[in-house]
């Protein structure tokens, strides 16, 4: 894939960057590992305010940098605004706690001091996707930088602007130009630097492909990776929800960043006594919503990032119609310039089917009808992937339930699951495992010493 700027909603070329040379490569690596060397011994108080820096100066061009989203992936600029905000939130956040979560744990043994201390490890190398540009990034970022690595970024060859936007604030916020490096170089690059020993460890944000192929290397290597990889996550309405509100959210939870996002609700199980009124509800919902041009402010849902994706997934839906399933709206792309696909809701997909356990990464629900809550769960379950979850009801044994027996690294009740520097954020079974953010994600790149004395 070119790295590239090509505006999907117009199918323009911007912009074409060349892929760093192997020499260019080998600089960037001296580099990091010699920033490293130094970076390691500055204090939490210093990175802490160069990171609130960089906070501030992503909040003081908070449009610019949208736009750059927008233009290089298509996102509805108010969106991409808003992710803005959550980068600066997030540089925030490690920025006032990294020191607290990677203080000296003293534990009581019998040794006369013994204790847990957490040491920076080194070079970590970022691959990232382009739904999320600059919020997959920052949130890898600001753990790392405040436990003294220094980080890699390979970001997705179509947002080559967004790696070199994001490079260049936390350079002009005050961290040393080695401490956070973009390389623009292809996936087929990056098993060289997963090699390199100066590399110390991986995380990869992206497909189950991508991540198993970085895993194996890193894995050959001894290093550790983390992985936030695809979902299809479960919606679940049961009798007592607040139907309401539940519709509501199931149109954001799932047309979110035109429905590119891992997190999205993909599917949507709903109890046989409110299935009707939901299906009618969330067509009329879907059916207002407005696709075009993501730089307008009254657009819901831009463009698919790029053809491939509205290739793969016209495909998808397809195959899903050959195989039983009926489309209640959408259905194929919109044609025409520009990756725009309608708001698409498939229903009576057959259970054991290929598109019931796929991820479906677009403005695509599927809706299934059950009868109890067993076959909730047990439906709810039945995909490789174990991502997040949202289900409703306000029945306190139901909730205590699903969030017992959902499989997923996070289950939100009464709400559409969400991403929040406070609470960790991963994924179980295919995708993915490791967590980011909260204090589980700075502990994923530390040295967790143990230090006993006599
Ligand atoms: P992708 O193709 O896997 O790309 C993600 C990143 O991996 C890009 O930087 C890509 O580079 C790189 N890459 C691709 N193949 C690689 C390989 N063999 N070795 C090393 N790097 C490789 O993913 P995508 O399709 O663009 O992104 C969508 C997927 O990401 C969805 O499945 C979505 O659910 C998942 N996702 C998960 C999370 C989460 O937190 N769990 C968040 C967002 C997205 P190039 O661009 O150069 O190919």
């Amino acid at each position: 894939m070119a790295i590239a700027t090509i505006n999907p909603a117009t199918g323009e070329t911007v912009k074409v960057f060349e892929a760093l040379t192997a020499p260019q490569i080998e600089q960037a690596l001296a580099l990091a590992q010699q920033t490293f060397e130094q970076y390691r011994h500055t204090t939490f108080e210093q990175r802490s305010q160069w990171l609130h820096a960089a906070a501030q100066i992503l909040e003081a061009e908070e449009e610019t940098f949208a736009k750059v989203m927008t233009l290089e992936m298509g996102k509805p600029l108010q969106a991409a605004i808003s992710e803005v905000k959550k980068c600066a939130a997030v540089c925030r956040f490690y920025a006032d706690h990294a020191a607290k979560f990677l203080a000296d744990v003293p534990v009581q043994t019998d040794a006369s001091l013994s204790l847990v201390r957490y040491q920076p490890i080194g070079a970590v190398l970022a691959v990232m996707p382009w739904n999320f540009p600059f919020w997959q990034v920052f949130r890898f970022a600001a753990p790392a930088l405040m436990a003294g690595n220094v980080g890699l970024l390979k970001h997705a060859s179509n947002v080559p602007q967004c790696a070199l936007a994001i490079e260049s604030i936390l350079h002009q916020a005050g961290f040393p130009k080695g401490a956070f490096q973009t390389l623009l170089i292809g996936a087929d690059q990056v098993a060289d630097l997963v090699m390199d020993e100066r590399v110390k460890a991986a995380t990869l944000t992206g497909s189950e492909l991508a991540g198993a192929s970085l895993a194996a290397i890193a894995g050959k290597q001894i290093k550790k990776v983390v992985l936030e990889l695809g979902g299809s996550d479960p919606f679940i309405v049961l009798a007592s929800a607040d139907l309401e509100a539940a519709i509501a959210t199931a149109v954001t939870a799932r047309m979110l960043n035109s429905g590119q996002s891992c997190i999205a609700a993909k599917r949507f199980i709903v109890i046989d006594t409110l299935y009707d009124e939901f299906e009618t509800r969330l067509v009329e919902k879907y059916q207002a919503l407005k696709v075009g041009d993501p730089m307008l402010p009254e657009t819901d849902i831009g463009p698919l990032a790029t053809p491939g994706i509205l290739k793969d997934l016209d495909q998808q839906v397809q195959t899903a119609i050959q195989q039983g399933a009926r489309v209640l709206i959408g259905g194929k792309p919109l044609g025409g310039a520009g990756n725009f696909y309608p708001p698409t809701i498939l229903t009576e997909i057959p259970l054991g089917s290929s598109t019931a356990q796929e991820e479906l990464f677009g403005p695509v629900a599927m809706l299934f009808r059950v009868a109890t809550l067993d076959e909730a769960i047990q439906l709810a379950n039945s995909t490789p992937f174990g991502l997040g979850a949202s289900a409703w009801t306000t029945d306190a044994a139901e909730q205590e339930r699903l969030t017992h027996e959902l499989e997923a690294g996070s289950v939100f009740i009464n709400s559409m699951v969400k991403s929040d520097p406070r609470l960790p954020f991963g994924g179980i079974k295919r995708s993915g495992f490791g967590r980011e953010l909260s204090i589980q994600g700075i502990h994923e790149f530390v040295n967790i010493k143990t230090v006993w004395m006599k």
